[in-house]
């Protein structure tokens, strides 16, 4: 059901003690390096200047490093053997490097590392810490892989797991639209052209039809020299296209893209729908969602209780603690609402200023009266405190029932009034 954090993915763990390894030389470059990445991720960061300190900072460790960054010629490690060291203890690491060939190259892809980054320009920095960011949440990126032969799809699952995404193997198109179902937290597929039960394209097809494409992506994978395969790809409704064999840096960046682009349209839904003071839903994310509950009641023969709460004399506390006071108070008084009301299916949303609307589905009038009475007196007997100053709070509630055949928007005026009503009885009281 709808809860206040329902749609919210953190893009960190706040409980994640994991650390940052960095293996870097040159001290202007480790103190840069270790302030953007602590600041970017909240992780700590552990520096080691050479091959002997990162041996005792991997015997040392407790918690286990999420992510290294290793510079590729250290003085006592001319040859990336700093390198072998992390990959060896099965830390996923980012190569820093100032020198690049084909040599390098073939020796940095072979050990199969999270990602290398040049040193050859002033973004390098920059770009070293998104790939920190990267590397991190990329966890929270379900992949599902497609592909009926067992040695690619392996393969495929394998490079994945090592770019940190959480992946999920199928053999075939029909396994895929069950494993759809089954497991929602899915946003990204990767699926072979040719299978022998149902090829790519038409599984792109049926994918499409049955989900939006900002809940899943499709990437097309093919060995065949055939262009127009990737364009077919397009056409069915894939996002992208990666050519067998694969080059692993097109492979990684293709992936990644289409993974922030997920984030980023995820990210800005949550915005739409939140509202940004209290981290409760909006008003229009109430008049979105509410009418579907309250159909969905109807149909199943069950009634549905909608309340407006309004704070009794909030412009008082704003005129005579300042606007900033007023603030933390709201989002006190909405978390207070929410954690109170956290056991049992509701949509609690903030409809604008100090107003506040509930909805309970499958609720009579009298039954959501002693839940609201509860709330109420919750909130008037409760201190709550606002930097040092000790505050209470009253609230006033109009409550309705939304009768069998009307709609969510009559009922709301009703409240409205019984509202209205409550605040001239002498307020901090519930009315129906
Ligand atoms: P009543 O008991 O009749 O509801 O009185 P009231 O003062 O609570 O109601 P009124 O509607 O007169 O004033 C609401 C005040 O809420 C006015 C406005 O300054 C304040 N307010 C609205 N939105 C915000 C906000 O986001 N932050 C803060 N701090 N105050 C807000
Ligand atoms: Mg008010
Ligand atoms: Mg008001």
């Amino acid at each position: 059901m709808t809860q206040r954090t329902a749609e919210r993915q953190p893009l960190f763990h706040p409980q994640d003690r994991r650390r940052v390894l960095v293996v870097e030389d040159s001290k202007t470059f480790s103190i840069a390096l270790r302030q953007m990445i602590e600041a970017e991720t909240g992780l700590k960061v552990t520096s080691c200047g050479c091959l002997k300190d990162l041996s005792h900072a991997i015997l040392q460790d407790q918690e286990g490093y999420a992510i290294a960054v290793v510079d590729l010629n250290l003085p006592d490690a001319p040859d990336g053997e700093a390198l072998d060291w992390t990959v060896s203890h099965g830390i996923p690491t980012i190569v820093f490097t100032g020198t690049f060939d084909l040599a390098t190259r073939a020796r940095i892809m072979e050990r199969e590392v999270f990602d290398y980054v040049l040193k050859d320009s002033e973004f390098a920095l920059g770009n070293l810490v998104s790939s920190v960011k990267r590397a991190l949440t990329n966890r929270e990126t379900r992949i599902l892989v497609v592909d009926d032969m067992t040695t690619t799809r392996r393969l495929l699952g394998q490079m994945l797991t090592s770019q940190q995404y959480t992946v999920v193997e199928v053999g075939s198109g029909a396994d895929a639209l069950t494993m759809l179902e089954q497991d929602q937290a899915i946003r990204l597929v990767v699926a072979d052209y040719n299978m022998p039960d149902m090829d790519g394209f038409e599984l792109a097809r049926r994918i499409r039809r049955r989900y939006p494409a900002e809940q899943v992506r499709v990437i097309g994978i093919s060995s065949s020299t055939d262009r127009t395969t990737s364009a077919a790809f397009l056409k069915a409704g894939a996002h992208d296209f990666i050519a067998r064999p694969f080059v692993l840096e097109e492979l990684q960046c293709r992936i990644a893209s289409n993974a922030e682009t997920l984030l980023r349209m995820r990210q800005l839904h949550d915005l739409a729908w939140h509202d940004y003071l209290t981290g409760l839903f909006n008003r229009r994310y109430f008049f979105e969602k509410g009418p579907k509950l309250v159909a969905e009641a109807q149909r199943a023969g069950q009634p549905t209780c909608v309340a407006i709460l309004d704070i009794d004399h909030f412009k008082l506390l704003n005129d005579e603690h300042g606007h900033n006071a007023g603030d933390d108070a709201l989002r006190i008084f909405a978390g207070h609402l929410s954690d109170s009301l956290d056991a049992r299916p509701h949509l609690l949303a903030r409809l604008g200023g100090e107003e506040f609307a509930l909805l309970l589905p499958g609720m009579r009038e009298a039954d959501a009266a002693a839940i609201i009475e509860e709330l109420r007196a919750g909130v008037a007997g409760r201190q709550i405190f606002v930097g040092k100053l000790a505050l209470r709070l009253t609230v006033s509630i109009g409550l309705a029932e939304v009768a069998a055949t009307d709609s969510l928007d009559l009922t709301m005026r009703k409240a409205d009034r019984a509202l209205y009503t409550a605040k001239q009885a002498g307020r901090n009281r519930v009315q129906a």
